[in-house]
């Protein structure tokens, strides 16, 4: 088994203090670098980066993210449910390590939507609902992993369904 120690760690996402959800880091205690490109090579819609070895992909509303020595998921109700997402994880990643002979490695990357590229498509309002002081803070928060795209309320409503489809297609959560 790859993966068969780890500590958990739950915690607010920084850019939301008081939010409802609670994100999640399992530290492991071994360097996992070796499993990554197999998981590269199996999760389609995932954005990776060679030189970091990190892979982030969205799991519906919930970001996840492998690197060597951590797996992380965002947008957890509480912590029961960050042990299940991070168990979940964790299997997936001593499941792929296990099935390695039957996967051809990839260290093809795939680069995650800048903030420039997000913000086309957001309302543009500056409302500020979403808690950032603008559009364009919200869409680098979102770039950087910090918030969810469901932050943005108006984005949910009828007036911008055609942005919201490109921008969950952008953000590979369709
Ligand atoms: S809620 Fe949406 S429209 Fe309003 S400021 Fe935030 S990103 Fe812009």
């Amino acid at each position: 088994m790859l993966i068969d120690d780890y500590r958990l760690e739950v915690f607010e996402p920084p850019c939301i203090p008081g939010s409802p959800t609670w994100s999640a880091k399992a530290h492991l205690t071994k360097d996992i670098s070796c499993v990554i490109p197999y998981l590269n090579a199996t999760i389609k819609k995932g954005f990776y980066d060679p030189s970091t070895k990190t892979l982030v992909w969205r799991n519906g509303n919930r970001r996840v993210a492998v690197k060597p020595l951590e797996v992380g998921a965002t947008n957890l109700a509480d912590r029961e449910e960050a042990e299940k997402v991070i168990k979940e994880i964790i299997e997936l990643v001593n499941s792929t390590w296990e099935r390695r002979n039957e996967i051809t490695p990839s260290e093809e990357a795939r680069k995650p939507p800048t903030a420039m590229e997000i913000y086309k498509f957001l309302p543009k309002t500056n409302c500020k609902e979403c808690g950032a002081s603008s559009c364009f803070v919200f869409a680098t928060q979102l770039a950087g992993g910090e918030v969810e795209l469901e932050n943005c309320k108006p984005l949910f409503t009828g007036d911008f369904a055609e942005n919201r489809k490109k921008l969950l297609e952008l953000l590979g959560m369709e």
